[in-house]
């Protein structure tokens, strides 16, 4: 049959309808994630590109729906955002966190020779945290951070918190003012999926910053795509330049892993390393994966 004008723009008008329904169904549903403890962490580790070193751990969000199935968080932290949720959250995430990490802190190894007791390899990790635009804009951001450092006594400089390059950029001179609120308290500040959006390289550095993460779309074909390789090489000597340590996010091979080890890349975060894992996965793998 023929397709005419009127038919496609009803087809579009029924997908968009749907489009709609599904997105209220997935809105309806997060409401009540956090109350029903459908929400969850999972931690991918961060390993020095010299040594393979654990150094530290981002913690990734997870919803599994008993309505809806397990939903990623570039579905559903979107609504979150646009919904407000976001702040509700972002808090949580920001106090499973810390508190995963005085519980990881508290353990030791009794596997010595003899009684000796060894910290366990996550006890002396940082603990990443990604923040979204609605959490960097929140005057009482600092002050929430402080105050759950100190119930949870969990060190600040342990804490990491990542923010995207666009994000920084939509409001430089309020993420400005935020970040240094915040470096002010000691914790660690990483720009995430670096590349990606718009930077001012004079904005960066009034930016207090810690680490550049490369994002992944560049890591991931950077043996195979010469422009990917040009970049995420201009990205580690932009860094360096600017006194930041560089995080290469989405490294999926050893073969990866060894060039930016040999682009003087610092530190590495990947499939080839561990995907994202609950808490007690990642204990184990920590065990397993100590460097010699
Ligand atoms: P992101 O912060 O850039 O996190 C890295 C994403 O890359 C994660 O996806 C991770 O699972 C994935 N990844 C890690 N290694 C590899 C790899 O080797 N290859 C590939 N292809 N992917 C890899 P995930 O967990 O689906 O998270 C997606 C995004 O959702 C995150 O991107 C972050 O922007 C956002 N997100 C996740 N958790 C939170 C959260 O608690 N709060 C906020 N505001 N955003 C979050
Ligand atoms: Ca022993
Ligand atoms: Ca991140
Ligand atoms: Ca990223």
């Amino acid at each position: 049959a023929k397709t005419t004008g009127r038919d496609m723009a009803l087809f579009y008008s029924m997908e968009t309808d749907q489009r709609a329904v599904a997105r209220q169904a997935m809105e309806q549903q997060l409401r009540r994630a956090l109350e029903r403890n459908e929400l969850s962490l999972y931690y991918q580790p961060r390993l020095s590109a010299q040594g393979a070193q654990l150094l530290g751990v981002e913690a990734l969000l997870r919803w599994t729906s008993p309505v809806l199935g397990s939903i990623p968080p570039s579905e559903f932290i979107p609504i979150a955002e646009e919904t407000g949720m976001i702040r509700a959250i972002g808090s949580w995430v920001l106090q499973q966190a810390c508190e995963q990490w005085v519980r990881w802190q508290q353990l030791a190894l009794d596997t010595g020779p003899g009684d000796t007791v060894v910290p366990h390899p996550l006890a002396q990790v940082s603990i990443s945290v990604n923040l979204s635009a609605a959490q960097m804009s929140d005057p009482s951001l600092v002050t929430d951070i402080e105050a759950l450092l100190a119930r949870t006594g969990m060190p600040a400089h342990r804490l990491e918190l990542e923010i995207t390059e666009s994000q920084l950029m939509d409001n430089a001179h309020a993420s400005e003012l935020q970040l240094a609120a915040l470096k002010l308290l000691g914790v660690q500040l990483s720009i995430d999926d670096f590349g990606t959006g718009y930077s001012s390289l004079a904005y960066l550095k009034r930016f207090d910053i810690d680490r550049l993460k490369v994002d992944k779309s560049f890591v991931h074909d950077m043996l195979s795509n010469p422009a990917d390789m040009a970049i995420t090489r201009a990205i580690i000597a932009l860094g360096h330049t600017l006194g930041l340590k560089i995080v290469a996010e989405g490294v999926e091979d050893l073969a990866t892993a060894q060039v930016l080890s040999a682009l003087d890349c610092e530190e590495l975060q990947g499939y080839h390393f561990s995907r994202p894992l609950p808490a007690l996965e990642l204990e184990a793998w920590a065990c397993q994966h100590q460097p010699p």
